[in-house]
């Protein structure tokens, strides 16, 4: 592709060179001769017409001699550099400037026919046979009493025409070849802005496409090429990120799976050989069941994650009261609250608060926020939850006094698998897939959810909701 680009465009500059040379040589050259016959015959026709109104006119009138007037136009042949004739109407020449005439010997111009330019007054060639070379020959009639008595005829050979011509067409050429050798700037501008970046962009697609998605693309210009380059790292460095996060996830799940693998395995071996006695097995068998635990935890969460993940994750909204779903979210955390000795603060908005929204997800937000609110915090703490109106939103607030988030996770926190060091200690079972969830689950009501927290001092996260207006119901009815 790119070989051809550039050699079409030569050919197309090659091309405009041979019509060039085509046209000067042909139309232009033409068109010089004609313009110059013309003039040359203009200047010609007028000295005729001025030889037939005065001498031809006093000779054939007898006002004066043959010799007197052939004196006259010697010199006026040798100014011009011509042949100037006087000429019966029958084609008999009466007087030759460029020889003195043999009385006895006839000059006739066989067929002489002075109709014969149709019109103009000049005419091109051999002059009825009579010349051996081309001429250009002009005439003018003599009128006495309103009669041709005959014409004066001037001949000047076309060598001299057809000589200036080349000379005024060699400027052409000269022109051409100026215009031809400029245009090559065209030629250089596109090889510089349109060929050169092609070709970079050309070669880095190629790079993209065996797997190279970091070879650097720069194009230094700010036109559609510099745009459609710069376009094109962005979608390869966007290609190379989300390989990136296939990788490290497929490692996160892969670890996530084993360790809670091998230590089912290494208890199970440790009591089939003995290594733990038959008392103790009860002890481990509950480990075990615990590692299992997890494991259906991870595997139902990644299946959660996968389904949201899906294009178009379909909700089943419904018109529900989420002062009532936090209740009862906070209803079924008691028995950890309890043992860790947690009392909760609900402040909540109105009666009801209706929201639209899909019900069981918006449930699942809000206990894995819960849930994490209560791992992360310490015993004998309080965690409030409030829901407030602004417009047409409700924001739901879940906020602990817990151990916090170091300033340098809070973007990591939503990532798939990710758990801060502070909280590795204190939640061996967390997946760090709760978040990742809940971010899918509020992106797909297109609402938000943040997060402020300060390390060693505590954590919320709010979160939107659309209002469903109950009022608007009432008028309806
Ligand atoms: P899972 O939710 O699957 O049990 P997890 O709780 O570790 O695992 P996420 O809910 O995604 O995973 O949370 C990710 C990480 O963010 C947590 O491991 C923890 O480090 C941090 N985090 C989340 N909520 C809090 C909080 N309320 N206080 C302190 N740290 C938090
Ligand atoms: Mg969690």
């Amino acid at each position: 592709m790119r070989r051809t680009l550039y050699l079409k465009l030569i050919l197309a500059y090659i091309i405009f060179g041979i019509f060039g040379f085509i046209m000067v040589s042909t139309f232009a050259s033409s068109m010089t001769l004609e313009h110059l016959i013309r003039e040359q015959a203009e200047k010609m026709y007028e000295e005729a017409t001025l030889i037939a109104n005065t001498y031809a006119t006093d000779l054939y009138n007898n006002q004066t001699s043959l010799d007197a007037v052939q004196k006259q136009l010697d010199a006026l042949d040798t100014y011009m550099d011509a042949t100037i004739w006087i000429m019966n109407p029958s084609g008999r020449l009466i007087l030759d400037s460029s020889t003195i005439l043999d009385i006895n010997e006839e000059k006739i111009v066989e067929n002489f026919d002075p109709t014969i330019t149709l019109g103009s007054y000049y005419t091109t060639g051999d002059f009825f046979g009579y010349f051996k070379e081309d001429m250009l020959s002009v005439y003018a009639p003599i009128t006495t009493d309103f009669s041709i008595k005959g014409y004066v005829v001037i001949h000047s050979s076309m060598k001299d025409l057809k000589a200036s011509k080349e000379s005024l067409l060699s400027i052409s050429y000269l022109l051409l070849i100026l215009l031809f050798l400029l245009s090559l700037i065209i030629l250089l501008f596109f090889t510089e802005f349109v060929y050169v970046p092609i070709k970079r962009i050309t070669e880095a697609t190629e790079h993209y496409a065996t797997g190279d998605m970091n070879y650097d693309l720069s194009i230094d210009s700010d036109d559609e090429l510099g745009y459609l380059g710069g376009a094109l790292s962005y979608m390869a460095h966007k290609v190379a990120t989300a390989e990136e996060d296939q990788k490290k996830f497929i490692a996160n799940v892969s670890h996530d799976f084993r360790s809670p693998l091998t230590s089912i395995k290494g208890y199970l071996e440790a009591m089939i050989d003995g290594t733990i006695p038959e008392e103790m097995h009860e002890k481990y068998l509950k480990v075990v069941l615990n590692e299992t635990e997890r494991l259906t935890k991870l595997t139902n969460g990644l299946l959660t994650l996968n389904n949201l993940n899906m294009t178009g994750m379909v909700l089943e909204k419904s018109i529900f009261d989420i002062n009532q779903v936090i209740k009862s979210v906070v209803e079924s955390f008691e028995g950890t609250l309890f043992k860790k000795k947690i009392s909760v603060d609900l402040v909540l908005t109105g009666e009801r608060l209706s929201v639209e929204a899909d019900m069981s997800k918006i449930q699942q937000v809000l206990y894995n926020l819960m849930d994490n609110a209560i791992k992360f915090s310490y015993d004998d703490s309080t965690i409030k939850i409030e829901t407030t109106q602004k417009h047409n939103k409700v924001f739901v607030s879940v906020k602990d006094s817990g151990i916090g988030i170091p300033k340098e996770s809070l973007k990591l926190i939503w990532d798939r698998f990710y758990k801060t060091d502070l909280s590795r200690g204190k939640d061996k079972k967390g997946t760090g897939l709760g978040l990742a969830i809940t971010k899918e689950i509020i992106r797909a009501h297109k609402e938000n959810i943040n997060v402020i927290s300060t390390e060693g001092v505590g954590t919320e996260f709010i979160f939107s909701l659309p209002v469903y207006d109950d009022d608007d119901d009432d008028d309806l009815a």
